[in-house]
């Protein structure tokens, strides 16, 4: 296979590189700016800012939400040129904008939403003053979703909604909340659900606060009780918003910039170790040589998974077990290159300090790198679609 670029995607991608050069806030070319920093920004001034200017930059081009049509302000990108701007943006380590705003729910506004709800909701994903989040997993429904039981009443002009949704990322700082609810109990459970915008102010919303495995506050527990919502904040028809939940757009879904971030934290770890050679026991820095290697060649293979991806889309295919087999290797590699990290550092690795070797880097990211096998369809899941979609085995 040749991935080399054409004519065409090699200018597209210089394009890329000088507006890059250009317009990404310094304050995100930091090699020490890492995760727990980016999700605390609200705390840092200079964050805030970076953020702002860079969204800015991004919404002059529609590349806030370069997959959408240019009619609702995206760049209408074909998904070559969405993966060309990804893998771009990720060696440069320029954060996405928009959040959930654009990636699901701006999506099914455009498809199921009516031309109120366009005007209402869509300007400002894009300009940035509404945040919203995902109210579909519950306590009793994760991986079975269409169990879900969070149940929304008519009464009048209103939806009464009571029951609860938990891991609800962001809920804390959201303004808006997209979310499933059951509005037929006697319904075979994909019938019974509808979609219902929510505004987090409405009475009878509570967010309590859930801390990850590494500390750090990033999802939550909702609680609905008598929440009342107007008939009109329904998304496509009554009854029908699983179908509705499950749209997507021309996104591209190749996880490159997962493979670019899991090479340069190889690389990271790599010079780490160049570094410390004379601390280390000759015998522990030849295996921690051999696990660079192996995690050199993990890093290989995801980056094709990537290619392999988009060349499907490419060809009007549209990836199922192969974004599977993507984010199945990804997330799994994101924990070998952490562990890997660890064992180079001995125990200092298991520190999470920032004054411990690589600011902490190799516990912290290990930590981080769990939830991620389970967000989006757990790893079991991907292996589920990978044996009966890939492989044609049967269900059970
Ligand atoms: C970081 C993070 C962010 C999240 N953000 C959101 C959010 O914003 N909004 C939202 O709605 N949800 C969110 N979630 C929830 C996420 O979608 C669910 O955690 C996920 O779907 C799994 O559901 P569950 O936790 O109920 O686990 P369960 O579905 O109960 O699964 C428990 C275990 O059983 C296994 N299992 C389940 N079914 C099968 C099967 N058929 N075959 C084999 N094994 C199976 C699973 O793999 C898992 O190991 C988030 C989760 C995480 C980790």
């Amino acid at each position: 296979m040749d991935w080399r670029d054409t004519p065409q995607q090699a200018e597209w991608r210089q394009g890329i590189r000088s507006f890059l050069k250009d317009e990404l806030p310094a304050v995100f070319q930091s090699e020490t700016l890492d995760f727990e920093s980016m999700m605390t920004m609200r705390g840092n001034p200079a964050l805030r800012e970076g953020f702002e200017s860079w969204r800015k930059a991004l919404a002059k081009r529609g590349w806030v939400a370069p997959a959408w049509p240019t009619e609702y302000g995206g760049a209408g990108m074909t998904a070559v040129d969405q993966f060309i701007l990804n893998h771009e943006f990720a060696e440069a380590r320029a954060p996405g904008i928009g959040g959930l705003g654009v990636m699901m729910l701006g999506p099914t506004l455009i498809a199921h939403g009516t031309e109120e709800q366009k005007q209402q909701h869509i300007p400002r994903i894009l300009d940035g003053t509404v945040n919203w989040c995902q109210g579909y997993s519950e306590p009793g429904s994760g991986s079975d979703l269409a169990s879900l039981q969070t149940r929304a009443v008519r009464d009048g002009d209103d939806f009464v909604v009571n029951g609860q949704k938990i891991w609800t990322s962001g809920a804390h700082i959201a303004d808006w909340c997209f979310a499933l609810t059951r509005t037929d109990p006697d319904a075979p459970k994909h019938r019974g659900i509808t979609y219902l915008l929510m505004d987090m102010k409405t009475p009878g919303i509570t967010v309590r606060p859930l801390i990850n495995l590494a500390g750090s506050h990033n999802f939550n527990e909702v609680f609905f009780e008598d929440v009342r919502v107007p008939v009109k904040n329904v998304i496509g028809e009554v009854n029908r918003g699983w179908y509705v939940g499950t749209t997507t757009l021309d996104f591209e879904r190749s996880s490159i910039g997962n493979a670019v971030g899991q090479r340069q934290a190889v690389e990271r770890n790599i010079n780490w170790m160049r570094e410390h050679k004379h601390e280390m026991a000759p015998t522990d820095y030849q295996a921690s040589k051999h696990q660079w290697a192996d995690r050199w060649i993990d890093v290989q293979v995801a980056t094709q998974l990537a290619y392999r991806v988009i060349s499907m889309q490419a060809a009007g295919l549209i990836p199922n077990s192969e974004s599977s087999i993507a984010k199945l290797f990804n997330t799994t590699l994101s924990q070998s290159i952490a562990k890997s990290a660890i064992k180079m550092m001995g125990l200092a690795g298991v520190l999470t300090d920032k004054s411990a070797p690589m600011r902490g880097s190799a516990a912290v990211g290990y930590l981080a790198s769990v939830p991620a096998t389970i967000a989006g369809g757990t790893s079991e899941i991907q292996r589920n679609i990978i044996a009966t979609r890939g492989l044609g085995l049967p269900r059970a």
